[in-house]
C-alpha cells in the first residue's frame, strides 16, 4: 500500500497529522478526527440549512432599525445570500454534484436522481452513511472534507449574520484619545480601551459612530 512507505510518515491527507497505527492498518486516507469532524459538520449543515430555509421562506424583513448614523439595515443582501445556499444551485447541489456523484462513481454505483434543492436530509444522509468508506478508500477525500468544511462555515456565517445585530465603531470623546469601541444598538456599557473611560448606553448614543458594514457581505 502506498500510504505506508517504509521511510515516509503516513499522514492524513486532510489535516496532515501522522496517522495512528490502527488508521494505517485500516489503509485510511483520512484520520478518524477528520472523519468525526466532517460527520459533525454534516449534521450541523443539515440543521442550519433548515433554519435558514425557514427563515427565508417565512419571515418578512422585519428588523429594519435606524442606527445612530441613520443607516437603515437592508435585509436584502443577506436574504439573497441565504437563497444562494438554500435555493437551486445551492448547498444540496454542491454536495451532490461536487461529492456524492464522484463517490457513487468510485463505488461503481449508478448516479442518483438529481435531488431537489431543499433535500438537505437526502444529501447529508448519503454522505454521512458513506463517510467511513470515503475516509478509508477514496483518494480524493481531502478535497471533499474541505468542501464540507467550507459549506459549514458559509452557513454558520449566514446564521450568525442573521442573528447578531449590526456593529458600529464608536469613537471615544476623551481629549486627545483616539480609542475605539465596537458596539451594537444593544450594547449597554463599554469602556474605552485606550483611556479607560466608561460609557453607559446613553453616553454611547452620544458618541460619533461609524457603521461597520464590511461584514454584511460575509459569505
Ligand atoms: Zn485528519
Ligand atoms: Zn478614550
Amino acid at each position: 500500500m502506498t500510504l505506508a512507505d517504509a521511510d515516509a510518515i503516513a499522514r492524513c491527507l486532510a489535516c496532515r497529522a501522522p496517522l495512528w497505527a490502527g488508521e494505517i492498518q485500516a489503509g485510511r486516507w483520512a484520520c478518524y478526527r477528520c472523519e468525526d469532524r466532517a460527520r459533525e459538520q454534516l449534521a450541523a449543515i443539515c440543521g442550519m440549512f433548515k433554519r435558514l430555509d425557514t427563515l427565508d421562506g417565512h419571515t418578512k424583513p422585519q428588523n429594519a432599525v435606524c442606527g445612530p448614523t441613520g443607516t437603515r439595515e437592508a435585509p436584502t443582501p443577506v436574504r439573497l445570500a441565504v437563497l444562494a445556499q438554500t435555493g437551486p444551485g445551492g448547498v444540496v447541489q454542491q454536495l451532490q454534484s461536487g461529492i456524492e456523484d464522484s463517490w457513487r462513481k468510485t463505488l461503481g454505483w449508478k448516479p442518483g436522481p438529481t435531488r431537489h434543492h431543499a433535500d438537505i436530509d437526502g444529501a447529508t444522509t448519503f454522505l454521512t452513511n458513506n463517510l467511513l468508506w470515503a475516509c478509508e478508500r477514496y483518494p480524493d477525500i481531502a478535497d471533499d472534507l474541505q468542501t464540507i468544511h467550507h459549506i459549514h462555515t458559509t452557513l454558520k456565517n449566514l446564521e450568525t449574520g442573521e442573528r447578531s445585530p449590526k456593529k458600529f465603531t464608536a469613537y471615544c470623546r476623551g481629549v486627545d484619545c483616539d480609542g475605539q469601541m465596537r458596539i451594537t444598538l444593544y450594547t449597554g456599557h463599554a469602556t474605552c480601551p485606550a483611556c479607560g473611560t466608561d460609557y453607559d448606553k446613553n453616553d454611547l448614543a452620544g458618541l460619533a459612530t461609524e457603521y461597520d458594514d464590511h461584514e454584511a457581505t460575509a459569505a
